[in-house]
């Protein structure tokens, strides 16, 4: 899942205070689940933007929607019906479906209510940590199932570096070091030689490197 957490309220106040009616859409999916834009923190974020401006003496009407997903256009299509009657979107969705906003509405200001952070997935209740880089060419069979890129401070292929201690990453002790976990994983699966294994260089051209990314899936096509 992609996982966000809401900017701090100053920043979003400061950022809506030019508009005098607002959209404030949520998303049913990521953010649902990590606690950051859904329905309940829609319903949060309306009543904390109508107290400021009324501690402001600001006029703000605020209109409050959560889409199934904002990163389909078939449902960010379904506030088209009412969009005009609203200056701008303040989106609680993940920076994919506030660039659909915009793409799809493109009159209206697009306002990020969230900071979109990594993909990963939750540890523990309220816990998320990342587990992805998105490199676009996964080599999880090569390491045991623990994404050095991800995991790993220096994304190093080869690893661990000289900074290694007692398991801990140097970039910061609470940090699992990846190559170590990626050890750990080996031993438990019996396959220590594949830790000597040198990883030829990346080809990051798959990753954010290569440019914006894009998948066609021809069969899927309409
Ligand atoms: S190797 Fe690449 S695709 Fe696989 S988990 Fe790591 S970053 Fe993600
Ligand atoms: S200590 Fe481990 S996780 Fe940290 S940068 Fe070095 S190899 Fe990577």
């Amino acid at each position: 899942m992609i996982v966000a957490e809401q900017k701090p309220l100053k920043e979003i106040i400061n950022m809506v205070s030019p508009f005098k009616k607002l959209l404030i859409v949520g998303c049913n999916e990521c953010v649902t689940v990590c606690h950051a834009g859904g329905r309940k923190e829609v319903e949060q974020l309306a009543a904390a933007l109508s107290m400021a401006a009324q501690k402001d003496g600001r006029p703000l009407e605020i209109k409050e929607v959560t889409l199934e997903r904002c990163c389909d256009p078939e449902y960010i299509e379904q506030v088209r019906p009412f969009i005009d009657q609203y200056e701008a979107v303040l989106s609680c969705a993940c920076s994919v479906g506030t660039q659909y906003f915009a793409d799809t509405y493109p009159t209206k200001w697009a306002l990020p209510a969230l900071n979109t952070s990594f993909m990963g997935g939750s540890l523990a209740q309220g816990i998320w940590a990342e587990r992805c880089a998105g490199c676009g060419n996964c080599i999880l069979h090569e390491t045991g199932g623990i994404c050095p890129i991800a995991r790993c401070s220096k994304r190093m292929l080869n690893g661990p570096c000289g900074g290694s201690t007692g398991g801990h990453c140097e970039v910061n002790p609470d940090i699992p070091c990846g190559w170590q976990l990626i050890w750990d994983r080996l031993v438990a699966l019996g396959r220590i030689p594949d830790y000597a294994k040198i990883m030829a260089a990346k080809d990051w051209n798959t990753s954010r490197d290569g440019g914006p990314r894009k998948i066609v899936r021809e069969d899927l096509t309409i």
